[in-house]
């Protein structure tokens, strides 16, 4: 089978929910992958960022590999040993009183958003079912019905009404906005991304995280941090909210807390917060299974010991310097932190930037643009500069070839 016929069997069979580059991939080793015809990319999305430490980390897949032998699942009708010794590990790792455990990005957030509600009515004394939670416009948290109720992104929300009501959205970026919702008492919480990834990497102002924490903290609203993708080394620091030393009363983490080998997301909170919810209230079948618990450990382990966000941010800053030079009308704004980071193209002889990443592609640099008109570069953070100096030649090269 050649690319197309393995591209022809997933449009076949597989759902039409995706517009996927036209690449097929069957192997990934560090920050390169390789296709079915055995050509090499280098990964510069790194699976939306779950992949921070590079594909197939031997640390992390041993890990895996040694606890499927083990044990996989018990559920959590019952206690497992390697699940108290990942929320011992992670708790200490972020600072928090507890961890509770999910899978996916967007079952985090669901968690988050439950465990702000059960807050608001428990100790805040919000009246029953009144509580609301702002979220920012262009906001992306994932692609349930209550998570695409709090979208404005048309896509993600046309005919899939009716929506979860309890949401005010205001602008991203803007204080003035989020002080006057705050004015109303029966707000519980202040849901944010520090950058938002999905959005096109938009990065706020200076300041913003921390005065909003701050206005949050006057009005007794919980501060809920989605870091599923700024998260976890990918921005230079730790966490994205480090940048402006605030600690979220919520955390969402997912992506690259397995390293990409395996679904894990967790929500971190202090007791007085996550004690709020009790037995038979919130769960997954999945969530916390051992395989989850080890895999996350060891991904946590590689990125201080190999020290990812230091390696983020000293490359990202070189990354932003050098696109940024590039003389090319259709680079617009370059933006982001750490290695997350965009470029806003402008279309040229009808060229736009997915043309952009299809060329790209071809000179061995694999990409996505996000919103028609943006490209996300964000590779594992395991690149060293010399690696990452070769994929920024592959770059300018591809965007001289459209003037
Ligand atoms: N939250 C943020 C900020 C994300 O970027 C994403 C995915 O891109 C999600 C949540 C959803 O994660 P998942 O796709 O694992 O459900």
């Amino acid at each position: 089978m050649n690319t197309q016929d393995f591209i022809t069997r997933e449009e076949k069979y597989g759902a039409h929910n995706y517009h996927p580059l036209p690449v097929v991939l069957e192997k990934g080793k560090g920050i390169y992958v390789w296709d079915v015809e055995g050509k090499k990319y280098f990964d510069f999305l790194s699976a939306y960022s779950a992949v921070n430490q590079g594909h197939c980390h031997p640390k992390i897949i041993a890990a895996m590999q040694n606890q499927a032998n083990q044990l996989t699942l018990t559920s959590r009708a019952f206690y497992a040993s390697a699940l108290g010794e990942y929320e011992e590990y992670i708790c200490n790792y972020f600072g928090y009183d507890k961890v509770l455990p999910m899978n996916t990005g967007a079952e985090g957030d669901e968690t988050a958003l439950k465990l702000c509600r059960k807050w608001a009515y428990t100790k805040k004394g919000i009246p029953e079912n009144q509580a609301k939670i702002i979220v920012c416009e262009e906001n992306f948290h994932g692609r349930t019905i209550t998570i695409i109720s709090m979208s404005t992104d048309p896509l993600a929300k046309k005919d899939f009404g009716p929506y979860t009501p309890g949401f005010i959205c205001i602008p991203y970026n803007d204080l003035d906005a989020l002080e006057k919702e705050l004015e109303d008492p029966n707000v519980a919480g202040f849901l944010v991304e520090p950058i938002q990834g999905e959005a096109g990497v938009f990065v706020p102002d200076e300041g913003y995280l921390r005065k909003a924490y701050d206005l949050c903290k006057a009005k007794n609203v919980l501060f809920i941090a989605d870091e599923v993708q700024t998260g976890i080394a990918r921005t230079g620091k730790l966490l994205a909210s480090d940048h402006e030393g605030i600690r979220p009363d919520v955390l969402i983490l997912g992506k690259a807390l397995s390293g990409g080998a395996y679904p894990v997301s967790a929500v971190l909170a202090d007791d007085e917060i996550m004690l709020c919810i009790k037995p038979g209230e919130h769960g997954s079948t999945f969530g916390g299974n051992p395989v989850a618990a080890k895999v996350a450990i060891a991904a946590l382990e590689v990125v201080k010991e190999e020290k990812l966000a230091e390696n983020a941010d000293r490359l990202g800053k070189i990354f932003r310097k050098e696109l940024s030079d590039i003389k090319s009308d259709m680079i617009g704004i370059v933006r982001g932190k750490g290695l997350l980071n965009a470029v806003v193209v402008t279309p040229k002889n009808g060229k736009t930037a997915w043309d952009v990443c299809v060329a790209m592609k071809e000179n061995g640099l694999i990409a996505k643009p996000t919103h028609d008109h943006i490209i996300r570069f964000a590779p594992p953070l395991v690149i060293t500069e010399d690696e990452q100096y070769e994929a920024i030649e592959i770059i300018k090269k591809t965007f001289k070839e459209f003037e």
